[in-house]
Formats: C-alpha cells, structure tokens, sequence
C-alpha cells in the first residue's frame, strides 16, 4: 500500500512538474521571440550605414551589439529597462556584418 501510494506520488508530481517545465519553455521562448521582434523591428526601419543593406537579419549594432542582444534577452521588455537597452542603440551605428567584419580588420572607415 505504502508504495502504491509512493509511486502515485512521484507520478503525478513527475506530471506536474513535466508541465510545468514545458509552461516555462514556452514562456521562456515567448518572451525571447518578443525581445528579438523589438530589436529586429527597430532594425527593420533601419540600414547598414556604409553599404545600405537593410536586411534585418544582416544588421548588427556598432560597437555594442553584444551587448545590446544580451542585454535585450536578460532584461524584461517593460519601459524602463528598454531605455538602458536604447541607450547603447543610441551610442552605436547600424552596420551589417559585412561592414563590421571590414572595419573591424580596417578594410573601411566610417565617415
Ligand atoms: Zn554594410
């Protein structure tokens, strides 16, 4: 009896725990699809400004794009830690990698 009642225990909290895993995933993901979305809408007005390249997906931020992606995946999404994140967007240029890879090897100057 004892262990029957054991073994339905750890079931129902494996269960519970398994959704409850598979609920934060989600959250998790939504929240990390949310936080890109804003950044790459904000690039999507925007282009590369040595060549013009405007393809989202190509566009990096100068110097502070590591920064800028981890800090837009640590923080939440509400106003006032978006400001921190806007304040390096504001101190960086748009480049797309191409363009970074260059200067970063001094192969163009930005004006
Ligand atoms: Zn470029």
């Amino acid at each position: 009896m004892f262990l029957y009642v054991t073994k339905h225990i750890n079931k129902s909290m494996n269960t519970h725990y398994k959704q409850y895993q598979e609920t934060i995933k989600r959250t998790t993901k939504r929240n990390y699809q949310k936080r890109q979305i804003w950044l790459n809408d904000y690039l999507s007005e925007k282009s590369c400004i040595h060549c013009g390249e405007s393809e989202t997906m190509c566009l990096s931020f100068y110097p502070h794009d590591k920064k800028i992606r981890s800090m837009s995946r640590r923080v939440g999404i509400n106003e006032k830690s978006r400001e921190k994140v806007k304040e390096y967007i504001d101190n960086s240029k748009i480049l797309c990698y191409n363009c970074k890879i260059k200067l970063e090897n001094d192969l163009i100057e930005l004006l």
